[in-house]
């Protein structure tokens, strides 16, 4: 028995909680050795104090009263107090307490029982203050987001118009230049010649690249529209392959074509898809060396509703790294060691503008699809491990086609469908020639389309709608070729009031363009008229589309 409250009273004095016994009138009679350890002292430093008397011992504010009551109401539950100590660390407690009943010799007291939380309550502190600053963090990042988004926004809104601004003076360029070759060449001196054919082709690169980058912004914007159809992709990859061949096979790379003959259709945009073939050929023929091979496959596979069409391009060039795989298809990306690569065999260039791939991902996508590479890494000293790229298109697409321009055009459609125009207003009895009517404010433009069509039709210029619609009533041209933007009357309406009297409805209206931007074209088709051509046109583009147009109405009275 003896040996039993011993026990007790050590087991009491060791166990990691501090323990207080107090009368009811707040006197201490007990404090375990682990409570006087933890403040520093002895029992006899505690025993004989009221909790009053410890708590005006104590550094640092401690309510007495409210702990007090606390232990007579029995509502102390988890009280935290926070203790100052010299030289150490803030003590951090949580203190309850219970009241003991009366037990002969002993009257009725309580027990205070304190639990050291420093620790935790430390930690607590910790996550709390890091739950603070992921919360500025966010903030900040969500700040950074918008920006970021705003930032991406002003770079496409400047792409775009700067790509149409750039499209204008190349009008000029590639126009002049496409003058002196076809009728000069026997004018001017070689070198010269050379130099313009030169600065011809270097108009058509800085063309598409512009052309490239609209279509970038256009992905980015989500404003790429699609003028969907049924089509034979196998016929598609073919006949784009048969394109290729020519250049491929200067640097003796052979093209493999293996599509099956029997293929259901495919439901997308026959332009665009051409667009994806293209760009993926041109780049497997780009990085690989000389006398390689490139395979083009395609096959149907998947079940029911998962049913696709599965697109390869291998070439054995010089392969992508696999931490590069992702990055390739974002926009103006290049690989560091894609400009100039060289084996025994063969020495051959690549680099470009890096926005091949992105506009190949977001024509995909747009189709519902999905584009992939494989590539083992890449090949160095003469080592090519090739790559191939994968693209997966629904049979069945999910997108909705809402905004497909054959939908948005209903006019257009209807004219296409409806190919017999009235002939009568083509009148070239009073200039021997056709007259086109050309109607814009911008004076280079008219010089270099006049300079293009003088040796076939005789032409008018005005340079203001206003100015244009009267010349319409009162010569009655075979063609009108007019700006989109004019100042005062702009050439929608001009061209909606020409189709709107009987004298001029007939004569075919064509818009010149910056770009060939969607919700122009749509414009163009929708106030009425009959084509647009896209500057920079060059003079054999411009011929033909006049001629293309005037044909539509009068084949013979042109070419009689
Ligand atoms: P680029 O105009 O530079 O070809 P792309 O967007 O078409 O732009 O391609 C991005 C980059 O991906 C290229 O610069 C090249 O590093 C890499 N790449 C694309 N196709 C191939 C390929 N068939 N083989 C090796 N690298 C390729």
């Amino acid at each position: 028995m003896q040996a039993d409250g011993h026990l007790l009273a050590h087991v009491i004095d060791q166990t990691p909680i501090g323990i207080m016994i107090l009368q009811r009138d707040m006197t201490i009679v007990f404090v375990n050795q682990y409570l006087f350890t933890l403040f520093g002292g002895t029992r006899e430093d505690f025993v004989g104090l009221t909790v009053y008397g410890l708590a005006n011992q104590m550094p640092g504010a401690v309510d007495a009263g409210a702990i007090v009551r606390g232990i007579t109401e029995g509502t102390l539950a988890d009280y935290k107090l926070t203790l100052t100590m010299p030289g150490r660390p803030d003590l951090v407690c949580l203190l309850d307490s219970f009241s003991i009943e009366e037990i002969e010799p002993y009257p009725e007291c309580f027990a205070l029982v304190l639990r050291d939380i420093t620790e935790e309550q430390a930690s607590a502190d910790l996550i709390e203050a890091k739950n603070v600053e992921m919360a500025k963090i966010n903030t900040e990042l969500a700040r950074t987001n918008t920006d970021l988004k705003k930032v991406s926004e002003l770079k496409s809104n400047f792409l775009s118009i700067a790509s149409h601004e750039l499209n204008t003076p190349l009008t000029s360029i590639k126009g002049y230049s496409d003058i002196i070759i076809d009728n000069m060449r026997d004018k001017v001196d070689k070198s010269v010649y050379r130099m313009i054919e030169s600065i011809s082709r270097a108009a058509d690169r800085l063309h598409r690249v512009v052309n490239n980058i609209l279509d970038v912004t256009k992905i980015e914007q989500g404003r790429l529209r699609l003028r969907p159809e049924h089509i034979d992709l196998g016929a598609v990859m073919s006949d784009c392959a048969d394109d290729m061949v020519q250049i491929a096979e200067k640097r003796g790379i052979t093209i493999r074509v293996g599509a099956p003959t029997e293929m259901p259709r495919f439901y997308g945009d026959k332009a665009r898809i051409q667009q994806m073939f293209t760009s993926l050929l041109n780049n497997a023929i780009k990085f690989s060396p000389d006398g390689t091979s490139i395979d083009l496959g395609i096959v149907l596979e998947g079940e029911g509703e998962g049913k696709r069409f599965h697109i390869t391009v291998a070439d054995q060039g010089i392969g992508i790294d696999k931490n590069e795989h992702k990055n390739i298809f974002d926009p103006f990306y290049e690989v560091g060691n894609a400009n100039r690569h060289s084996s025994d065999a063969s020495k051959f260039m690549g680099g470009g503008s890096g926005l091949g791939l992105s506009i190949v991902k977001g024509i995909v996508e747009r189709h519902g699809g999905r584009v992939w590479v494989e590539s083992e890494g890449a090949g160095r000293d003469g080592v090519f491990p090739g790559s191939v790229f994968h693209v997966a298109l629904p049979l069945r697409s999910e997108i909705g086609w809402d905004d497909d321009e054959s939908r948005l055009a209903p006019e257009s459609r209807l004219k296409e469908a409806n190919d017999t125009i009235a002939m009568e207003a083509f009148d070239d009895g009073e200039f021997g020639k056709p007259v086109i009517l050309f109607i814009d404010s911008d004076k280079v433009s008219i010089e270099v389309a006049g300079a293009v069509v003088e040796n076939m039709f005789d032409f008018l210029v005005a340079e203001s709608g206003e100015q244009g619609l009267v010349m319409a009533f009162s010569h009655r041209p075979s063609l009108i070729l007019m700006d989109s933007n004019l100042p005062g009357l702009d050439g929608y309406r001009i061209c909606k009031i020409l189709r709107s009297q009987p004298e001029t409805k007939n004569i075919p209206i064509a818009f010149f363009s910056a770009g060939a931007n969607d919700d122009e074209i749509q414009k163009c088709f929708a106030s009425g008229a009959d084509d647009f051509i896209v500057k920079p046109f060059s003079g054999s583009e411009l011929n033909k589309k006049i001629v293309r147009l005037l044909m539509k109405k009068d084949e013979e009275k042109i070419f009689k």
